[in-house]
């Protein structure tokens, strides 16, 4: 699988302190190289009562976790964004990222965001139709939510400039419809205490990420749809991010032939 052209570039993104990464490792605009290696994602499910409501889940009593592999990310602040169109419904599910600076393991929750470089945001592309077959099968979701570019990744705001993550808040517009609205506050686990426990199962690593699970308005993406996604930070930055929807078909870097 040629992997190239899902490697990060530089982007003007313009701010200061909003750190992206580059050929897998992670860049900050303001000058300053994260030595951070792009690892594994670690994602939640169901972090969102009114989310995990549309779809007929129940609220779980422990994070959902499962995972996505270094090869899902593909940049989300580019042109375009691409997804498959052979398997049904791709769904988006916008999230907040969260860029991990240092080896986590069996850390608590009142010391997890010391091991924050910085929030972002991504897509956690599900396969819906094929997520609800593995559901009823009790197979795993790998197939419909670990594929190659089931992540799109966008830069990170550095954890020291955010402000208080729990007033931060994100929107997704799909052809200037609102579509999702997420209070980092709505999490039913919040981010501290999702990094303690997903550390106590899995040691995060440096460049590591995590998403935090996604708020009510998931749906399907077409190709042609324009995608603004919008993050504001705990003291009222704000950042957005455009793109459009391809069909990966078309996207000839995939293949190997
Ligand atoms: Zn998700």
């Amino acid at each position: 699988m040629a992997s190239d052209n899902w490697l990060y570039r530089k982007v003007g993104v313009g701010a200061p302190d909003v750190t992206t990464a580059v050929e897998r490792g992670l860049y900050s605009v303001s000058g300053k190289l994260l030595h951070l290696q792009l690892g594994k994602l670690v994602c939640v499910g169901r972090n969102y009562a009114d989310h995990a409501k549309e779809l007929g889940n129940s609220v779980p009593s422990k994070p959902l976790l499962f995972m996505k592999p270094a090869h899902a990310v593909q940049p989300l602040q580019h042109e375009r964004i691409y997804i498959p169109t052979q398997f049904g419904a791709c769904h988006h599910e916008l999230e907040l990222a969260v860029l991990i600076s240092a080896p986590m393991r069996n850390v608590s929750a009142a010391k997890a965001l010391d091991y924050v470089a910085g929030y972002g945001l991504a897509l956690d592309l599900t396969l819906r139709d094929v997520q609800n077959e593995l559901k009823a099968e009790g197979a795993p979701w790998e197939r419909a939510k670990a594929f190659d570019g089931s992540a799109p990744l966008g830069p990170f705001v550095a954890a020291t400039v955010f402000g208080d993550l729990q007033k931060a808040s994100f929107q997704l517009y799909r052809n200037d419809q609102l579509q999702q609205d997420g209070k980092v506050s709505d999490m039913i686990f919040p981010v501290a205490e999702l990094l303690a426990e997903i550390s106590s199962v899995f040691t995060l690593d440096p460049g590591d990420v995590v998403l935090t699970g996604t708020p009510a308005g998931v749906g399907p993406l077409q190709p042609g749809d324009n995608l603004k996604m919008q993050l504001t930070s705990g003291n009222q930055q704000q950042w957005d991010w455009h793109t459009a929807v391809a069909d990966e078909a078309e996207h000839k870097g995939r293949s190997n032939a």
